[in-house]
């Protein structure tokens, strides 16, 4: 195995978008990164997936932007980035009000893997657990076979999967330990043939958080008709050991309902998000421990989701190059 160590090698765990942000702004200043991810792509819960030859989104379907001015122009400087106004209806069928997006070009990972373009990309690696050593952060796989070794090491994943690789600094293992999560069972249906309805629809409903046809996006106008559905917290609560299999059948029934159409469809993906959001977070925008060169950024410390996961990436990236301004 071979140990890799140089002053400021710095490793991330989690190619998501805090991630990935984090990861572009610690290139830009000159530091070499390596970016850790279990998964065989970028995104996170930005995450896309394959039906056949279709790309399409899994996780979040859009980016909202509520009062912080500056990730509102982070994201309009984005090359990759769009506004969308999606026609929405409430599930009564009512039109609602205007709502402005934003959505990726083609697909919402795209964003995260130009971010992490000139990283050190380790994907499929699955980091079981971090110590610090005197030559640095020591990581290991969950077999516990050792890794590398790094400067610094922050951890993005969410705050049940970085409670464990915090444990090194405990009151950090402690504040993860303590955010609460909550599940989303997803559904991707790729139709067989067009239906006549609006952009989606959000608000009250006993299944759906939210649906989406994500066809209707800007820039994917070329492929079948295609819905990404959202369960519920709740709803995905009392179904979280049910197969997705039946998740799939009662998903796709209830969509049915809610487009007032028989739908035939041609591919699905069904996918259970354990931890799509958090309902509680820490105070802190993010977690630095000079003394053992680990820290922790993502959307489970100071405001939860997209706009949260930014701001934490940002305020650890200030932290980090500060200190590491030679
Ligand atoms: C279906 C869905 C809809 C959503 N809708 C919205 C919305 O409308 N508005 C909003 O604000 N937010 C929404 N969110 C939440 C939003 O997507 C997240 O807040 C944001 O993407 C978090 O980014 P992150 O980088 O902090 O974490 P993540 O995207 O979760 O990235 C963490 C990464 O860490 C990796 N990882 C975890 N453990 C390990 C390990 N041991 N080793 C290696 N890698 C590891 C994971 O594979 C993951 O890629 C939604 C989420 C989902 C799933």
């Amino acid at each position: 195995m071979t140990m890799t160590h140089s002053s400021h090698s710095i490793a991330i765990i989690g190619a998501g978008l805090s991630g990935t942000l984090l990861a572009r702004k610690l290139l830009d200043a000159g530091h070499t990164v390596t970016l850790y991810d279990k998964s065989r792509g970028t995104g996170g819960r930005f995450a896309s997936c394959w039906l056949d030859d279709i790309s399409t989104d899994l996780g979040a379907p859009w980016i909202e932007t509520s009062n912080d001015p500056d990730f509102a122009h982070w994201l309009n400087q984005q090359a990759l980035i769009q506004p969308w106004q999606p026609r929405l209806h409430d599930f009564q069928g009512n039109p609602r009000s205007p709502l402005t997006c934003y959505i990726t070009t083609e697909r919402m990972s795209s964003l995260t893997r130009q971010l992490a373009h000139g990283t050190q990309l380790r994907l499929s690696k699955r980091v079981g657990y971090l110590w610090p050593t005197d030559e640095g952060v020591l990581l290991r796989d969950e077999h516990g076979i050792a890794i590398s070794t790094h400067s610094h090491v922050i951890v993005t994943a969410p705050a049940p999967q970085a409670a464990p690789l915090l444990e090194a600094v405990p009151r950090f293992a402690q504040r993860a330990e303590r955010v609460e999560t909550q599940p989303s069972w997803v559904g991707v249906f790729v139709l067989q043939s067009p239906t006549q309805t609006p952009d989606g629809f959000i608000g009250t409903h006993p299944v759906f958080t939210r649906v989406v046809k994500a066809s209707q996006k800007p820039g994917r106008l070329n492929t079948p008709e295609i819905w990404q559905v959202e369960a519920t917290p709740q709803w995905s609560q009392q179904h979280l050991e049910t197969p997705a299999e039946e998740v799939g059948i009662h998903l796709l029934e209830a969509l049915s309902t809610v487009i007032g159409e028989d739908i035939l469809i041609k591919q699905q993906r069904i996918h259970r998000w354990l931890y799509s959001r958090h309902a509680s977070t820490c105070d802190e925008a993010y977690l630095w421990s000079r003394e053992n060169s680990i820290g922790a950024c993502g959307d489970w410390l100071g405001k939860a989701g997209i706009e949260g996961a930014w701001e934490s990436a940002n305020a650890m990236a200030d932290q980090l190059l500060t200190q590491l301004h030679p």
